[in-house]
Parts: C-alpha cells; structure tokens; sequence
C-alpha cells in the first residue's frame, strides 16, 4: 500500500494540488467503534457560524450550525436533523463523526494521508476537493448497531446517499427530502455581531514589540498586541486560500500570501511581486521576508522558492523527490540564507543558514506545521500540528502542547523579540503563550473591549449573538482582554515624538500589553527630529507676522513647508495703491505725491489730503457683507493694510492662512496621512517584477509530461486513471463532484 501511496503523493505534487490532475477520492475518518454503551443524547446548536467552503478548490462563503458538537452547513443539517428524528423514533441513534470541515482541517487530514504520520494515514482529499468542505457530506456512526441498515434502507428518503462504495460512513447530501429540520426557522432577531468559524492558517509575531498576527483562510487578519489592523481581505473574493502572513519589521503592516502565490501588502508593506495568475506546479505554503523589508521569498509545498524585490537565490529543493511536502519557510538576520521545512521535520538550509538538527528520518506524533528562528539565527524551533516543539541550536525550550488533548490542530509558532519565548495558534485561533511571551488574546471567539470592559460575540435569550459583557477590568481592557494590573499606557498607539535627535514611537514595547514610548530611531544623517517626524534643519529667514514691501506689493512672514519662517509669495497691492511701511496705501493725486519742484514748501492743506479719502467712507470701512469677502481673517488684513475695504478681495487673506495651516504638515499627522496613502489596501497579485523562479522543476500536470518527471508523470497518470475508475461512485451517486 506504501508504494501506491506514495505514487498518488508524487501525481499531486508534480501536478498542482489545485488542478484537476491530482485528484484523488476523499476516505473520512475512521468511524467510531461500535459502542456498547448507549450513546449520548444527539446535540443540537442551531446558532448560525460563517465559515468558508470550498467546491473545486474555489471558496465560497457558508454557514455551519453544529449538531453533534460537529460544525454542519445549514441545509444538510436540517435534512439530517428529520432523518436522525426519524432514526430515533425507530430505536436507531445516528450521530455525525464528521460534518463540514474547514481548510485547515482537510489540509490536515491530506497531510496525514500523504506524510502517513497521523489519522491512521486514511485517505484524504487534497484540501478544497473533499465534500466535506462543500458541506454536503457526513461521516455517520455506521460502526453502532442498526446505523448503517437503517441508513441503506430509509437514508434515500431522506435525500442522503451513500457515495463512496467503500465507505460505508459518508452520506452526502444534494437536496430532497421532506425538509423542516429544527434549525430551518426563520430569523426572529438579528445578530449584532458574529462568531468566526473559519479557520486560522498562519501566524505572525511583530518584530517591534510583543504582538501578533492570525490570518485565517479567507484573508480576515485579526492583530493583537503590538500590532493594530491594517486591513484585510475579509469578505472578498480569493482564487485561492491564503496561506501565510508576515509583519514588517516596523509592526506597522504586514503581507498575506495566497496558496496561488498572490501577495496582498498592507499597511507599510510594499509590494515587490507574486506568483498570483501563473501556473504553480503546488501550492505556495509560506512566506519570509528580507531584513530591509524590500523583498521577500515564498516557498511552495515542492519546495520551489520564489524570489522577489532584494530576495536573493540561495538555492532550493524544488523538482527533488522529497520525503514530505514543504510546510513553511524562514529567512536568516542577515536575510543571505533560508531554512525549508517539511512536514516531516526536515530542515534544509541554504545560504548562511547553519544546520542545527532537525527531525526528518524520525517518527513524528504529528506533522511539523511551522518554524520559527531565534534573533541570532542560529538556532530554530519547530512546531508540530499537535504543539509539539523540537528546539535546535541556541533555541530554548520554554515548554509545549504536546501531550496534551488540542481542540483544533496548531498552525505556527511566532516568537517575541527577545527569542525567550513564543506564541503557538491553533487552527480555531486558540493561542497558547510560552517563556516571556504574554497572552494578548486569542481569535478563538469575538471578544471586544468597551471601555474598561471586555465583551464576547455570544448567543443571547433569543438564540442571536450579542455582545455580552464578561468582565469589568481594573486595569482596562486591550484587544478584548484585561491589562495586568497596573498597566497604564504612557501614550497613544502609534504615536510619534522625538527623542533625542531621533523618533520615537508609541507601542506595545515590552511584555506588558501598555503602550509605552519606544527606544528612538535616529534621523538620518543631516537631519533633526521635530514634531515626531526627521526633517531638514532650517533657519527662519524674518520675523514672524511680519510684513515688507518688495516688488509692488507685500509679503508676509509666515511657517514655510521646512517649518521655518520665510517671505510668503508677494501680493502685489491693489490697483490705485502702493506699498510703503509693508502696507498698500491709497495713492495720493500725482500732482502732490510728485510735487512741483518749484513747491519748496508744499501747502499743508494739500500735504494732508482730503479726509474723505484718507480716512475712508464708513461706509466702504464696514463693507455690507454681501459684497465683500466674509473671511474674518480677510477683513483683519484689510484693517491693517489700511486701504479701502474694497481691496480686500484682492489682498488674499486665505494665503496667511495656508502658510499657517502648513506648519502641521510637517507634524505626525501628515506623516500619518502619507502612511495611510501608502497603506491603501492594494490587491496585487499579478504581474512578477524582479521575481524569478528558483530551481523549479519544469515538471507539468501528470498527462503533461514535463521534463525531469516526464516519465514518473506519465505512470501516475495512468494509476490515477485506474484508481479512479475503481473507487468510482456507484450509479446513485450524485454528479456534481468527487466525494
Ligand atoms: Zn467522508
């Protein structure tokens, strides 16, 4: 059986797990044993869970309710729910083994199948195949006495068929029956909030201060700690599920990758290429980045690594036989090396990665899901499905899950900065912190703060989810859980102020969840900090506020863009005037501004001239405000100029009011605003700029024949053509999709 095995493995790998040339029959779980004891009352919870199913490898939204503990979609649950009522009322106890499965679960499943180190290596479908993900297929207690009778000669009134001949546990159903299930009522309340079911694929830790990131299959990012959201792709359309999120060095973004290879930049993490849209010869399975943050690797489950931005090629297994698929990827300090590992603990290192052990060639209670390394790079963890760590170098070991009962199989690992400690998560979002890491929450259930006060997303009286208080915190609330006490928050999240000639930035900087003020990063060379934010040094050129006369009319001192003070654009002065003392004054009649040179002495009736037009018409002073600019700053430089008030259209208040307005341009807020530009929520997931494909096999889909696995491609095919046709489904089963 190993050789068979083994022979389906490589015809899914060389072929793209995605593509309909690895496809392969879904065998559930083991049913559970008959049981002599009488089994537990079946359990009905028919509060409504969003999820993400899959049909074809493409993902759909789809609502789960949970019936035997087991999360069910919807519609199949109802129909099941009057066929076990039915059971029942014949002495037959059905219960579901297995329901809806989420990404992560069959992704598990079909990691068992094909490394054969879990779940009795059963047969499983590659992940996004199996009908389990599509929601119409149960694994039933048919092992129990009467099930499976009962099931052969009542299961079709009920609209459920047996699919699969040599599995006489999956029922799948595709509508029929007589309906009304319990959970078929209508709606008599609304949700404020909901629970999210779907499934958590990758971890990330923050390089700057203690926190994480959980990404789940649809690309929903939940942040914690350290890290604020910056986005994420929640409720959008994926061609394929993600499959890995990293943060930037600054904490301030971060990258999902998808299992297609499309990476999706958030918050200040650039975009450097993807493999999004090309043909993969399978999935992609993880992602590291480059120190700058300039570039970035991903690794696909062949092994093949993909470089791009100031990723270099260090080398890759991709086109190798290898013993298991690749699961994840981790970049050295100095970003010159990498380490692979397989789900069957084996590390390859490349560059100036060093080789510090590692767990290939030994029996595994689970497989390996995640690696992480210490700040040195000189040594590693390795994490297991069942939390499970191998410590290797100068990596300690601050305890595990291992051993332990998990209620939904871990993900990743993710350290803190010191490397004393780490984060593992669960595929349910549960998060077990170990060493100097500190819980910050987990994405297990909803949970938000209000106030001093945590609420979890529950079920209320009338079956809906409300935001129901749980806990009254003495020390305020962060991310849905109580801050240890006396934890108070030195300054705002994401704050900037200067220190020393550098900048300093709010956070999470230490163990505690406060926010406190980071060590300063220091300006660049030629450049002082103010307000927060490096920029030029600069001299003020005047005096503040005041005003000269240059080239026929007046310029203001006033904050320039650089933050310092400087002559304004010139407002020429208003026709009929001109500028004396910084003023535009009303010209008096030619023949006594110049006067006649033979008038030694002029007559100082006409020195002073004519009231009327020197101290203007009340009148035209208090102008009716319909006809003159209202701006209250318009009239003031009117009143201080001292010309006519009907100049005041001419002399632009509003220009005094921008050079004051540009002074915050230089503060955090602008700062903020570009990073909020830049963060814009760009898809990208096309186009391979400066990316290339490292030591990839040219291998195509098993009938392809591609080069170095031409003839090994050609064989599979044609066992696949016959394993096929062997397990395919009887006459009854329904066409849409392969079990
Ligand atoms: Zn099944």
């Amino acid at each position: 059986m190993k050789p068979t095995r083994l022979w389906l493995l490589l015809a899914v790998s060389a072929g793209g797990a995605f593509t309909s040339c690895g496809q392969s029959a879904d065998v559930g779980p083991a049913p559970q044993a008959p049981s002599a004891v009488v089994a537990p009352l079946s359990t009905v919870d028919c509060a409504e869970q969003a999820s993400t199913g899959y049909v074809h490898g493409e993902s759909f939204p789809i609502t789960v309710v949970r019936v035997d503990g087991k999360p069910v979609e919807l519609d199949t649950a109802n129909a099941y729910l009057v066929m076990a009522q039915a059971a029942e009322s014949d002495g037959v106890q059905l219960r579901i083994v297995s329901g809806f499965r989420t990404y992560a679960q069959q992704a598990y499943l079909y990691g068992c199948y094909v490394n054969c180190n879990c779940n009795n290596c059963n047969l499983a479908a590659s992940p996004g195949y199996s009908n389990h993900q599509s929601g119409h297929a149960l694994d039933l207690n048919t092992g129990a006495p009467g099930v499976l009778a009962w099931l052969n000669t009542h299961g079709a009134t009920y609209g459920f068929t047996r699919t699969v001949p040599s599995e006489s546990w999956h029922w799948e159903w595709w509508g029929g029956g007589p309906g009304g299930g319990v959970c078929d009522q209508p709606a008599q309340c609304s949700d404020d909030c909901r629970t999210d079911a779907d499934d958590r694929v990758a971890v990330s830790g923050a390089p700057a201060g203690f926190g994480y990131a959980i990404a789940n299959a649809s690309g929903g990012v939940s942040s914690f700690g350290a890290l604020v959201p910056h986005g994420d792709l929640a409720g959008q359309w994926l061609a394929q599920p993600i499959a890995g999120v990293v943060v930037t060095q600054s904490a301030l973004g971060y990258w999902l990758v998808a299992r297609d290879g499309g990476v999706f930049n958030f918050g200040d993490a650039g975009f450097f290429g993807s493999m999004g849209g090309q043909p993969l010869n399978a999935p992609v399975v993880g992602m590291a980045v480059t120190p700058s943050g300039q570039g970035y690797w991903l690794v696909g489950a062949d092994g093949g690594v993909f470089a791009f931005g100031d990723a270099g090629d260090h080398g890759s297994v991709g086109g190798q036989p290898l013993n298991a698929s690749m699961v994840a990827l981790a970049a050295t300090p100095s970003g010159q090396g990498y380490w692979l590992v397989g789900a069957d603990g084996g590390v390859f290192a490349f560059g100036d990665a060093g080789f510090h052990g590692a767990m290939g060639g030994q029996a595994l209670n689970s497989p390996v899901v995640g690696v992480a390394t210490t700040p040195s790079g000189q040594g590693y963890w390795l994490v297991g499905a069942d939390g499970g760590i191998f410590a290797f170098g100068d990596a300690g070991f601050h305890g595990s899950m291992g051993g332990q009962a998990l209620n939904a199989p871990v993900i990743g690992i993710a350290t803190t900065p010191s490397g004393q400690g780490y984060w593992l998560v669960a595929s349910d979002g549960g998060v077990f912190a170990f060493g100097d890491a500190p819980f910050l929450g987990s994405a297990l259930v909803s949970r938000r703060c209000d106030g001093a006060t945590t609420q979890v997303c529950a079920p209320g009286d009338d079956g809906c989810y409300h935001w129901q208080v749980e806990t009254t915190c003495a020390d305020g609330c962060r991310n849905g859980v109580c801050a240890p006490a006396g934890c108070v928050d030195a300054c705002s999240q994401g704050e900037e102020r200067c220190d020393g000639g550098g900048v300093s930035e709010c956070g999470q900087v230490d163990a505690d969840p406060c926010r406190d003020w980071g060590p300063p990063s220091p300006c660049e060379a030629g450049k002082t900090c103010l307000a927060g934010a490096c920029v030029t040094p600069c001299e003020d050129a005047c005096g503040e506020a005041t005003v000269r006369c240059e080239a026929g009319g007046t310029s203001t001192c006033a904050v320039a863009a650089d933050g310092c003070l400087a002559w304004t654009a010139v407002v020429p002065c208003p026709s009929g005037t001109h500028c004396d003392g910084g003023a535009c004054l009303q010209a008096v009649d030619p023949d006594v501004v110049e006067p006649d040179p033979d008038v030694v002495e002029p007559d100082p009736d006409t020195v002073e001239p004519d009231p009327d037009t020197v101290e203007p018409d009340p009148d035209a002073v208090e102008p009716d405000p319909d006809a003159v600019e209202p701006d209250p700053d318009a009239a003031v430089v009117d009143a201080a100029i001292g010309v006519d008030s009907g100049a005041s259209e001419e002399v632009d208040g509003g220009d005094i009011e921008a050079a004051d307005a540009a002074r915050p341009d230089i503060g955090p807020e602008a700062d903020g605003a570009e990073r909020d530009g830049a963060a814009a929520d760009t898809e990208l997931d096309t186009g391979t700029n400066g990316g290339g494909q490292v030591g990839r096999s040219d291998s195509g889909c098993a009938a392809g024949g591609g080069a170095p696995l031409g003839t090994l491609g050609g064989a599979t095919f044609l066992f696949v053509l016959l394993y096929r046709r062997r397990r395919s489904p009887g006459a009854t089963a329904p066409a849409p999709t392969a079990p």
